[in-house]
């Protein structure tokens, strides 16, 4: 955003922040151009957006699927949303019969390039604890019930492996577009703490 020459409205905040980078800058540490960069890329091109791009393409393409659970990261990288970390995408697919779900029990470890920034919960240390421990119970907490023969699969993530989980395409859709899709895909059901609904009101 260019909003750089208007600086009646920036907060405290970002005055700090805009300082801390002329400060940077000045000292040499920092290179604004890949600073300018990387904050594009996380407000805007980054996001569960992407994600959602990724499953919406999923659910109506099945040779993009298959690609995709066989190796997430190139299929992922062929959309342009290549993370900068390193890390290896894997793709986790949630069936009637197999329910992902994913956590990093060490820190805070999640797929930026396809979610974007990872909510408070996701490295609170109640759900890196107890995901494993209990993964029926928190998921329950999180509004999604499963049968007993569902079997839940836990992912711990890690600096190297990263996971989406690509969440069971609703029933109803079936008439909705590959846009319209993107729309009802949520963060929480990439990360497999939620199920995709079919959106209210739709017939
Ligand atoms: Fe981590």
């Amino acid at each position: 955003m260019s909003t750089e020459h208007d600086h009646s409205h920036l907060s405290d905040t970002d005055l700090r922040v805009r300082a801390l980078e002329s400060l940077l800058t000045e000292k040499g540490l920092v290179d604004p151009a890949a600073l300018d960069e990387i904050v594009d890329k996380y407000e805007n091109k980054v996001g569960p957006r992407n994600g959602a791009q990724v499953v919406a393409r999923a659910w109506v393409d099945p040779d993009f699927k298959k690609w995709l659970l066989e190796d997430g990261t190139a299929a992922i990288d062929s959309l342009g949303y290549t993370g900068t970390q390193g890390a290896d995408m894997v793709v986790l697919e949630n069936t009637s019969t197999v329910h992902n779900v994913t956590v990093c029990t060490l820190c805070s470890c999640y797929p930026w390039s396809v979610l974007g920034l990872p909510p408070a919960w996701y490295k609170s240390f109640p759900y890196r604890a107890r995901l494993v421990k209990e993964p029926r119970a928190v998921l329950q907490e999180f509004g999604v019930e499963l049968a007993d023969s569902v079997e839940v699969r836990v992912w711990d993530s890690t600096a190297e492996l990263r996971y989406l989980v690509l969440p069971e395409r609703p029933a109803g859709t079936e008439g909705m577009t590959e846009y319209q899709l993107v729309d009802i895909v949520t963060r929480n059901s990439m990360i497999g703490t939620e199920k995709v609904a079919m959106p209210a009101g739709d017939a």
